[in-house]
């Protein structure tokens, strides 16, 4: 009889618990996964995901119009948001049975209800069944922090967002981040009167400024609203079922919707972490080391729910590294959290890898910037006054490419690839010597002067 019900029990079917668990069990382990709601996490289910595909559905608006500028007429065009929204829950739902057909596969249990963490190796199920574990792993996620004010609990998050009836007349956006910026452009190109307002008067922080002044500067010129250095101080719900905002230092205004997106907060209520002992850090995290161990030996955790860096790509990489460090029989392996390219599905989108301009010189002191500041040519034609733009930030002491900084058109489709060649730690030279594909926009990338 083995010692525990099972090798590795990951409470979390999202993207890093459904890697560690599938290769942990193909690597041999016996493993079961607790998932209270849908397989898939918040990235399939409610996050990058759908996200992506109403940024595509969005950006026809645009598309639609500067068709006309190619010759196409296209007579009476609308929109119908219901159709979009249930074609992407069926994807999602789609991409759930993937999910769960994988872990299936891989002969991994799914058990469909809470768990938490009642003994050392042992787990009470909500059924109240009890299990056991040699290891457990913690791929719990977050969920969008809600600000508490008179009346903020008449708004709405990007959970809700996918679901709503209709797109409303006038939406007003709390935060200046990924997921305002994203939905600023997703409601704005659905037709409604966006209006994002920010805490502080930076959007996207961690961002090169040049690019975040670009976004700024085309948001506005689309026609969205920014309010800076503004806090709500509460919403009243009328009578017509609009709401009015007050926010300091403004007069009040009516809304049909408004959106929090002010951040994350890591899922650690009601795990039994107290009881496991695990250490925790201000916002809840759970603190690890470089293979995503706990303090307790035996309690790994990876992902949002570990606020290291809330990316699904870097979740997976981390349940991959779990699992073949202590599944996989070779040396353990720690994700490298440096040079990390990310995105943000604005209109127009931004992608970025390495170090912005500001920090490079707050580190290296000496350092070169290339920027090619430009009109791309489907943006010429179509008459459209949005300009890309594409910045390098180089280290004058050896010519290494240490940031590339995007935004313009598929930018973060180009970005994915000089990622590779920034984490290499390729020079401006090898970028120089690199012939261009003419005509593009990335060619831009190897032309910089
Ligand atoms: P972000 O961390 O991107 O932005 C949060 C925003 O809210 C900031 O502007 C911040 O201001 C502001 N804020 C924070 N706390 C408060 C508060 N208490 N009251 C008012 N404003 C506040 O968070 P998001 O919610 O947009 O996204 C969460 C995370 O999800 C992102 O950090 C990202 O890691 C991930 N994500 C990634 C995407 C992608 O890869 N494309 C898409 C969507 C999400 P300040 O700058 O002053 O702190």
């Amino acid at each position: 009889m083995a010692e525990y019900d099972y090798d590795l029990f990951t409470i979390g079917a999202g993207s890093g618990g459904v890697r560690a668990s599938r290769v942990a069990a193909a690597h041999g382990a016996r493993v079961a996964v607790a998932e209270e709601y849908r397989v898939g996490g918040t990235c399939v289910i409610r996050g990058c995901v759908p996200k992506k595909m109403l940024v595509y559905g969005a950006h026809f608006a645009e598309d639609l119009v500067d068709a006309e500028r190619f010759g196409w007429d296209i007579a009476g065009k609308t929109f119908d948001w219901k159709r979009l929204r249930d074609i992407v829950q069926d994807d999602v739902t789609r991409l759930n049975g993937i999910y769960t057909q994988t872990l299936d596969n891989h002969g991994v249990t799914i058990i469909n209800e809470r768990a938490e963490i009642t003994g050392p190796h042992e787990l009470t199920l909500a059924s109240g069944k009890v299990v056991t574990a040699k290891y457990i792993l913690i791929a719990t996620g977050a969920r969008p922090q809600l600000p508490d004010f008179p009346g903020s609990e008449h708004g709405i998050t990007s959970n809700e967002a996918f679901h709503l009836d209709a797109i409303p007349e006038r939406v007003m956006i709390a935060g200046g981040g990924y997921i305002a910026n994203e939905f600023a452009g997703i409601f704005h190109e659905f037709g409604a009167k966006v209006c994002v307002v920010n805490r502080g008067d930076q959007l996207l922080r961690g961002y090169d400024e040049a690019l975040r002044d670009r976004l700024l500067q085309i948001s506005l010129m689309k026609g969205i609203d920014f309010r800076f250095n503004a806090k709500f101080e509460k919403i009243e719900k009328l009578e017509s079922g609009k709401l009015r905002v007050h926010l300091t230092g403004h007069d009040p205004c009516e809304v049909d919707l408004v959106m929090y997106a002010i951040g994350r907060v890591p899922n650690v209520e009601g795990l039994g972490l107290d009881k496991a002992g695990v250490e925790q850090g201000a916002k809840g995290e759970i603190l690890v080391d470089r293979f995503s161990k706990t303090n307790v030996d035996h309690i790994y955790a990876v992902g949002d729910v570990t606020d290291r860096v809330q990316l699904t790509p870097v979740a997976i990489r981390e349940g991959q590294a779990f699992a073949d460090t202590v599944f996989g029989g070779g040396d353990p392996v720690a994700v490298d959290h440096s040079c990390i390219p990310s995105a943000v599905f604005s209109h127009p989108p931004i992608a970025s890898v390495g170090m912005t301009e500001r920090e490079a010189r707050d580190k290296l002191g000496s350092i070169k910037v290339y920027q090619s500041d430009f009109r791309s040519m489907k943006n010429v034609v179509a008459g459209r006054n949005e300009r890309g733009l594409y910045k390098m930030v180089v280290d004058a002491a050896n010519d290494r490419v240490v940031g590339i900084h995007m935004i313009g058109q598929d930018a973060p489709e180009i970005l994915q690839g000089f990622a590779v060649a920034v984490r290499a730690g390729l020079t401006k030279a090898d970028f120089d010597a690199t012939v261009a594909i003419h005509p593009t926009m990335a060619e831009e990338m190897v032309l910089l002067k």
